[in-house]
């Protein structure tokens, strides 16, 4: 590949939904952008989450009942949490960074700063999806989390609270309103909250597909290749290409999700990204007639209506980025699911995993690096990448034109550490 110069032109590295959302605002905005991809287009985590907008999911995973919950899920080693033994002296500093981050007042720090990007989020996806066509993809039906004891549902409590104070609306429901929102649970699920504000995507990596079409459609540009080092100049910014070749654009945002750690620290820029790895199966359409996705939260897995069939996953493994899946998480999620859900055919299922790039505060990094303002970060979403994509974009292009972000950015600085 020949070396490329445009001193115009700003990089986007990284085509997952993050990337995508970033390079769809900046091309509204008039900047010329081209895209980096060393994979397919949204093959990354954007490929196969569960497709929530969880615009009312602002509780911070770092939070004093997750430290509660931990240990007994970590017993579990098929568990919702889980920490591969070998990986244990990698994690251990962003394990340490977690439980500070889970301390009260940090805790509430991140619960407001959450929240903030959430209520923009919801705005911002609006707008976005309005924009570049994508409404027939959006299912707006919300969410129902189910319970399996009363003391389940009012352990909760605090949390919705909270999420009250946020704006969030919610209804608690049982009997014949949570037959109604979702017919043919299991008996032992006795109570559900409703949040009917949640809205769920066709399938994700079309849906993001459909984006790179709006973005393509715009005049972006695509360069297929890995960046191996971002190099900030007197008048713009070096990508070198695994391939030997070089971009010169005026501008790079890094949205290279679970990856992005090194390219940062290579700028001077520390960031304590780590993966938690997320298993589903994706069972073929009809496997169930789901109404909405449905949270099993006691058990940390969803299950998702798909256009292409029921999705059932979730799960975090604190297993780096090397280690080969281990495809009994989906297993176990999917023998769980059969058992809440009787007549869940489990058939003909596809099983996948993901790399969520998480931070130790679940916060994602929205700021410019400490080498130059000419390159700009937009990854560490999280298990909510998907749900922050438009929202990172507009505040991406804000910081772009130099104008004051929508929202403060302050919690999402890459120095914050
Ligand atoms: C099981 C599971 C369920 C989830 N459910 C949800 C959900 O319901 N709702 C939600 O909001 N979020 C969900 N998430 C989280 C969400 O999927 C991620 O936060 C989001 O996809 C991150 O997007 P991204 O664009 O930052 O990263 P990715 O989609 O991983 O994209 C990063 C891209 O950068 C490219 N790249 C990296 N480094 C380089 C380089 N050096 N050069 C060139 N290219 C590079 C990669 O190839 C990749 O294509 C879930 C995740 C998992 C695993």
């Amino acid at each position: 590949m020949s070396d490329r110069a445009d001193s115009g032109e700003i990089a986007v590295i990284g085509a997952g939904i993050v990337g995508l959302a970033c390079a769809f605002h900046l091309l509204g905005e008039g900047h010329r952008v081209r895209l980096v991809e060393r994979g397919g287009v949204a093959e990354g985590a954007s490929f196969g989450n569960a497709g929530a907008f969880a615009f009312t999911d602002i509780l911070p995973l770092a939070s004093p009942g997750m430290l509660l919950k931990a240990p007994k899920w970590l017993f579990d080693p098929l568990g919702p949490l889980s920490i591969p033994p070998r990986y244990l002296p990698q994690i251990t500093p962003w394990l340490i960074r977690f439980w500070r981050a889970s301390l009260p007042d940090r805790y509430r720090h991140s619960l407001v700063a959450q929240g903030s990007l959430m209520r923009f989020a919801a705005q911002a996806m609006e707008s976005m999806v309005a924009a570049a066509g994508l409404s027939s993809h959006v299912r707006r039906d919300g969410n129902l989390q189910l319970y399996e004891s009363e003391a389940e549902l009012a352990a909760s409590q605090p949390g919705w609270d909270a999420r009250a104070k946020e704006g969030v609306e919610f209804e608690h429901v049982r009997g014949s309103r949570l037959a109604e929102l979702q017919p043919g649970v299991a008996p032992r699920f006795v109570a559900g909250t409703f949040t009917p504000r949640w809205q769920t995507v066709d399938d994700p990596h079309h849906f993001a597909l459909a984006l790179f079409q709006a973005v393509m459609a715009r005049g972006a540009a695509i360069t297929h290749g890995e960046v191996k080092a971002v190099e900030p100049a007197e008048s713009g910014v070096r990508l070198r290409l695994a391939d030997g070749s070089q971009l010169a654009v005026g501008r790079a945002i890094l949205a290279g999700g679970a990856w992005s750690r090194p390219l940062a620290r290579e700028l001077g820029d520390a960031i304590p990204l780590e993966t938690e790895r997320g298993y589903n199966t994706t069972l073929p359409p009809g496997a169930f007639a789901l109404h909405r996705q449905l949270t099993f939260g006691g058990h940390g897995f969803v299950v998702t209506p798909l256009s292409t069939g029921i999705r059932v996953g979730g799960a975090v493994e604190l297993g780096g980025l090397k280690a080969a899946p281990n495809f009994r998480r989906s297993e176990v999620m999917l023998r769980k699911a059969a058992a809440f859900l009787p007549g869940l055919n489990t058939e003909g299922g596809t099983q996948w995993m993901g790399f969520r790039p998480s931070l130790p505060d679940s916060l994602p990094v929205i700021g410019t690096s400490r080498a130059s303002n000419r390159v700009l970060y937009a990854f560490g979403h999280g298990h909510l990448g998907l749900t922050q994509s438009a929202a990172t974009g507009r505040l991406v292009a804000d910081m772009v034109a130099g104008r004051t972000p929508s929202i403060t950015l302050d919690p999402f600085r890459p120095d914050r550490f």
